[in-house]
């Protein structure tokens, strides 16, 4: 029989999105997206900063940097091409004091290693030119870094694969595959189970990437390390107004974690939102701090490289806690780079916003930074085993490389 679709993505997140896009694109026939959940976007695509990234921060040569800088100029080229809202709004990273100088120094000269367009350090001045109600001694402005909701990207790149003829079942579950002359995957809509035959496998399965990896033939390692980030929201309207583009801090380089450290970004529905502070989730889908799975945990808990990180990381995570619970705590760090605000100037922004982030986790209790893809199968299954923030940025760049990949194998 012959297979029923030449190619299966599994994910209708916005990576799974622009890969099946991509595919069409380059008229790939047969092409089917599989999403579990009965709305596309509705974990990490759905619910993060809305940050169009420049590619500053990541190591030369690595493929963020590549991929980030790619998607950079492709993501704009397509927001105006389908007149999607946007702001190329800039941004700040902030040094408050002597001690953050080297480490925004060597940032700089990583973006410049980047080619990161157009960026340049700005002294205190040059600061309040850019944001009058910011305080810092130096800063890096990166004036092309801009907002977006990307929910609304992966709805239009969702449009496009109907348009070119692909396919986009929702609520479809992947909970089986069987790799043999063609591939069958066994998914679940409710109770009922149905099954796809298939020649190529490309996975871009997010929270889920490692279970897929393995119903796919492929390693438990490294395994999805679940990091809640919240958010909280400014309320003075007057501040709100006032603020224009993003401001970050100097990452703190000795947590040794990737994350960017809390940050100022106006949204595209108007507000100012503060965040993402990294949490650890109890729960692959926990966006409430209470959230809990007994899967997850155990899986968590049985993965050597869990306790590796914890004995590293246990004091950075017991201070995410307490900011994540003492909302002063979180509102002294911010009100440093906007002293104007007041604790009263922010709330919570609730647990309908905040987002997990797929944190790939070796088995020495790495915190894996790059993008990982995999192939197995002969190249005829490929899974992204790792792809965090600036994953959004990078969509369309690592749907072309994706489909290079699996189109030449
Ligand atoms: C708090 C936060 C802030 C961020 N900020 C930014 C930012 O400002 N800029 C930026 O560029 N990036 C940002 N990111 C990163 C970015 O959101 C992600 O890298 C990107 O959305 C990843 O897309 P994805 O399609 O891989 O994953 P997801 O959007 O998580 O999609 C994966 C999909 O796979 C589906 N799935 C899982 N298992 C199965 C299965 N068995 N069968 C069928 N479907 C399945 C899931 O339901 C899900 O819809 C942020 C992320 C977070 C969490």
């Amino acid at each position: 029989m012959p297979p029923a679709t030449n190619v299966a993505v599994i994910g209708g997140g916005i990576l799974g999105l622009a890969t099946a896009r991509e595919l069409l694109l380059r008229n790939v026939k047969g092409v089917t997206v599989l999403e579990a959940e009965s709305k596309l976007g509705s974990h990490q695509t759905g619910r993060n900063s809305g940050v169009i990234h420049a590619g500053i921060y990541y190591a030369p040569h690595s493929l963020k940097a590549k991929l980030c800088l790619e998607g950079l100029h492709k993501t704009y080229q397509y927001l105006e091409k389908n007149n999607i809202p946007h702001k190329r709004v800039g941004k700040l990273i902030v040094a408050l004091d002597d001690s953050e100088l080297p480490e925004l120094h060597r940032i700089f000269v990583n973006a410049q290693e980047n080619a990161v367009p157009e960026i340049r350090l700005v002294d205190a001045g040059g600061i309040r030119d850019i944001e009058p109600e910011c305080s810092g001694i130096a800063a890096i402005h990166s004036p092309l870094t801009g907002v977006v909701d990307w929910g609304l990207v992966a709805d239009h790149y969702a449009q496009d694969i109907r348009n070119l003829g692909g396919e986009i079942l929702t609520s479809a579950r992947v909970i089986g595959v069987n790799c043999n002359d063609t591939i069958t995957l066994n998914y679940k809509t409710g109770d009922k189970v149905s099954t796809l035959s298939t020649e190529r496998v490309i996975s871009c399965a997010g929270l889920q990437s490692d279970r897929v990896a393995q119903l796919l033939d492929g390693l438990r390692a490294p395994q999805i390390l679940p990091v809640r980030g919240e958010y909280l929201r400014v309320t003075n309207p007057h501040i709100v107004k006032r603020i224009r583009g993003n401001i970050y801090p100097v990452p703190d380089s000795g947590t040794g974690t990737p994350f960017l450290g809390v940050h100022f970004t106006p949204t595209m529905s108007g507000e100012l939102i503060v965040g993402p502070n990294a949490v650890l989730a109890f729960s692959r889908a926990g966006y409430r701090p209470l959230d809990f799975s007994l899967r997850d945990m155990k899986d968590m808990l049985s993965y050597p490289g869990f306790w590796h990180l914890a004995r590293r990381f246990w004091r950075y995570g017991a201070a995410e806690f307490y900011r994540s619970i003492f909302l002063s705590a979180a509102t002294t760090a911010a009100q440093r780079y906007v002293p104007v605000l007041k604790s009263s100037d922010f709330e919570r922004r609730g647990a309908q916003f905040s987002g997990i982030r797929a944190q790939a986790l070796g088995l020495k209790g790495e915190l894996v930074d790059d993008f990982v893809f995999e192939t197995a199968a002969d190249g005829r299954v490929l899974h992204t085993r790792n792809a965090p923030s600036p994953a959004a940025t990078s969509s369309l760049s690592i749907a072309r490389m994706i489909v290079d990949k699996s189109l030449s194998s």
